[in-house]
């Protein structure tokens, strides 16, 4: 399978949308998954393009309405890996509401979010994750609001699996999104993304200084829901890795009852013909 298209990018040179593209396509390789069976799903946003870079189903929808899409989608068609993918606004300001309830529903998707702490379609607003004190064109005096914690809000709400990865470490964000898509239910996939244009504070230099490898602490025990959260609430650093996993993550397809187990589209819907009979006759 190849998931490259001859699409030529939109994206700035540079820009950390190119790492966590690359890392998606490997990890779909490497799965085994074939383009036909993947749809990526995508909000707006410069991140919301990686749908069109990418051999597979492409639903570009509108603004923070990704998941929306993304978990009917998967409803309907339970054959489909659906990736739903987007930036750090279009998720966590008008997309917010989508998300609280995508991460307690557990529908069986993997939501990519590329994390640069800043507005970079619209050229440079501060947005929901930007760093208090943080000086955009929408702050000059600098950002006076708390910063979104989307890992935290994940593991309050009930999601099964939370991971953060970095664009620029392709080893390990590979690894994190195959885990991701294997994993029952929905699956967080954070990124640190740079946009190298607009946010000359959060840096691919800056994360390299500030980011702990969860997943090279043998003490870590990914699986404490508790243990999860206090690191996240206690840690002066930003964290990568897989930062909570859920061994027994039940898929809200699995927990509703009579649901079919092919999905919606892969019912026979055709009518046996004696029922079909009996109703003509009802008529007669
Ligand atoms: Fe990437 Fe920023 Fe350019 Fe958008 S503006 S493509 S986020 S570098």
């Amino acid at each position: 399978a190849d998931f490259r298209t001859s699409e030529k990018s939109w994206w700035c040179p540079g820009c950390g949308d190119f790492g966590v593209l690359a890392a998606l396509q490997k990890a779909l390789v490497e799965l085994g998954i074939e383009p036909e069976k993947v749809a990526v799903v995508s909000g707006i946003g410069c991140s919301g393009k990686i749908g069109n870079y990418i051999n597979s189903y492409n639903l570009h929808t509108v603004h923070g309405r990704a998941l929306a899409a993304a978990q009917g989608l998967k409803l309907a068609n339970r054959e489909l890996t659906v990736i739903a993918a987007g930036g750090d606004g279009d998720g966590f300001a008008i997309g917010m509401g989508h998300y609280m309830h995508a991460l307690r529903r557990n529908v069986d998707i993997t939501y990519i979010v590329m994390d640069n702490m800043i507005y970079g379609l619209t050229k440079g607003q501060t947005s929901p994750t930007s760093e208090h004190g943080f000086q955009t064109k929408s702050t000059p005096a600098g950002n006076v609001e708390r910063t979104v914690n989307q890992l935290q809000l994940a593991i309050a709400s009930g999601c099964g699996f939370v991971a953060n990865g970095f664009s620029a470490n392709q080893k390990q964000l590979v690894e994190i999104i195959k885990r991701a898509i294997q994993h029952p239910g929905f699956a967080l996939v954070n990124t640190y993304s740079p946009c190298v244009t607009f946010n000359k504070q959060n840096t691919f230099d800056f994360f390299k200084q500030h980011l702990t490898n969860l997943d090279e602490d043998p003490t870590y025990d990914r699986h404490d829901r508790f243990a999860a959260m206090k690191k996240l609430m206690e840690t002066e650093e930003l964290v990568t890795g897989i930062v909570y996993e859920d061994p027994n993550s039940v898929r809200y397809e699995d927990r509703v009852a009579g649901y079919p187990a092919e999905g919606i589209v892969n019912r026979d819907w055709s009518v046996d013909p004696a029922v079909w009979q009996k109703l003509v006759d009802q008529y007669k």
